[in-house]
């Protein structure tokens, strides 16, 4: 079965509202087995919406409209609708008295142009709108079945869910092939072209568990695939790929599904009973404030100093003006004593250094914009590593956290497989 979906409203086209609603409804009909092929968006505009319909109706089964539903002048999906499928929209009269009782029952005053909310094709099935005044409708010609879903998301998303859904489940029932399950494996400490490499045989094998690579800001996603008739079952069928793959990657692999990498994180520390601070310098501030989004995180986290200035790296924190002067703010001596430091003065099992030149400007040629030192100072050592980022002061400073967390993962890993 295949769905295109069209979203009426000249401000998506303008760009003054996200087309959240193709999000949430591509979703759902996956995750009814629905494939989609085609995405529209289009005016308020009766002749381009027809030639959409047009369109939409000769390359797929379902097709789902959202946005002008509304009483106004320039709401015509209702009526463009029955116009394309020659079909009359007859008032209702029940709708229409209820209709004028919500009216009166806010503060609104009735105008008649509110009528046509109340008018719908004969034989259709009237999807009730439980926080909005516009019902939207459903119905089925031929073997094209089409929905009308009103714009605004929050009643959009209560309308899809409560009455078209089933509406969906009951029609198309012969149709409708088995709900499409996923989990999402996270990944950090290698790119998307180091894990294609690795998992490359598997990826290519592909047939009825699909495998899919996504990139995202620190991490690297895996999202596993497949139809299934409940979890019980999805979980069986993806077991032996999800076993491969965890063999394969036991270094990089951080978290799975919901689970965030601070969460992840947070995890390990706690599990070790293990406590953590940290002393930043380009990143200001960002790894803490990372740290403490987790709730409890107190009982890990005891603290940090933004030590931006090298007047506060020696007078607050404590590293040596002699080390700063013979390495300068940027380098791997300075970062260890960051991580040290801080360390020492909170009394923490784990510390974080940062230091480095997150740009535009600061750069030189032996200290290009992008170095960043990262150091982790534990009971036994201090690992202190080097990296070349490359993006704007934003990226840089990001990657920074990220691969923060990573050196810190990568430790509380180690210690629990010992
Ligand atoms: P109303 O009865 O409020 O007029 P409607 O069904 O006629 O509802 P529109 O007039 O098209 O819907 O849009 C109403 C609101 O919903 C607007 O604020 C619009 O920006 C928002 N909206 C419409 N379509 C989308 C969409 N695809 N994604 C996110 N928001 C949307
Ligand atoms: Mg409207």
């Amino acid at each position: 079965m295949q769905a295109e979906l069209i979203s009426v409203g000249t401000e998506l086209l303008l760009g003054q509202t996200l087309n959240t609603n193709v999000k949430f409804l591509s979703e759902q009909l996956a995750f009814l087995g629905i494939n989609i092929y085609f995405h529209t968006t289009v005016g308020d505009n009766r002749e381009r919406l027809r030639q959409a319909l047009n369109i939409a109706t000769g390359r797929a089964d379902l097709i789902v409209l959202t946005g002008g539903l509304g009483p106004t002048e320039d709401d015509l999906t209702k009526e463009t609708l029955a116009e394309f499928l020659q079909l009359p929209l007859e008032i209702v009269p029940a709708e229409l008295e209820q209709l004028k009782t919500l009216f009166k029952k806010s503060d609104f005053k009735w105008t008649d142009n509110n009528a046509k909310q109340a008018a719908f094709i004969p034989s259709s099935c009237i999807l009730k709108n439980e926080i909005g005044s516009a019902a939207g409708m459903a119905l089925k010609k031929g073997k094209h079945g089409y929905i009308i879903l009103p714009g605004p998301p929050r009643e959009m998303t209560r309308m899809f869910l409560h009455y078209a859904q089933p509406w969906l489940k009951e029609k198309f029932q012969n149709e409708l092939q088995g709900v499409l399950y996923s989990r999402v494996l996270k990944f950090m400490g290698i790119t998307e072209s180091g894990l294609e490499v690795l998992l490359e045989d598997l990826l290519q094998q592909q047939k009825e568990i699909t495998l899919a690579l996504y990139a995202k800001m620190g991490e690297i996603q895996l999202r596993i695939t497949t139809r299934a008739k409940n979890e019980e079952d999805f979980a069986q069928k993806i077991a032996a790929v999800v076993k491969e793959i965890k063999g394969r990657t036991p270094r990089y692999l951080f978290a799975e599904d919901q689970v965030t990498l601070t969460e992840a994180v947070a995890q390990l520390l706690l599990k070790n009973k293990l406590t953590l601070s940290t002393a930043e310098s380009c990143t200001g501030g960002m790894l803490a404030e990372c740290l403490t989004t987790v709730s409890g995180s107190s009982e890990f986290y005891l603290g940090s100093i933004i030590s931006y200035a090298n007047s506060v790296k020696t007078q607050v924190l404590g590293v040596s003006s002699e080390l700063l002067e013979e390495h300068g703010a940027v380098s791997q001596e300075v970062g260890s004593a960051m991580a040290q430091r801080i360390r020492a003065l909170t009394g923490s099992d784990l510390g974080v250094g940062i230091t480095g030149i997150a740009g535009p400007g600061g750069g030189t040629p032996e200290k290009p914009v992008g170095l960043v030192y990262i150091a982790l100072a534990t009971p036994d050592t201090t690992i202190c590593n080097k990296y070349h980022f490359i993006g704007d002061r934003e990226i840089i400073r990001r990657r920074s956290v990220f691969r923060a967390y990573y050196l810190i993962w990568e430790y509380l890993k180690n210690i629990l497989d010992e």
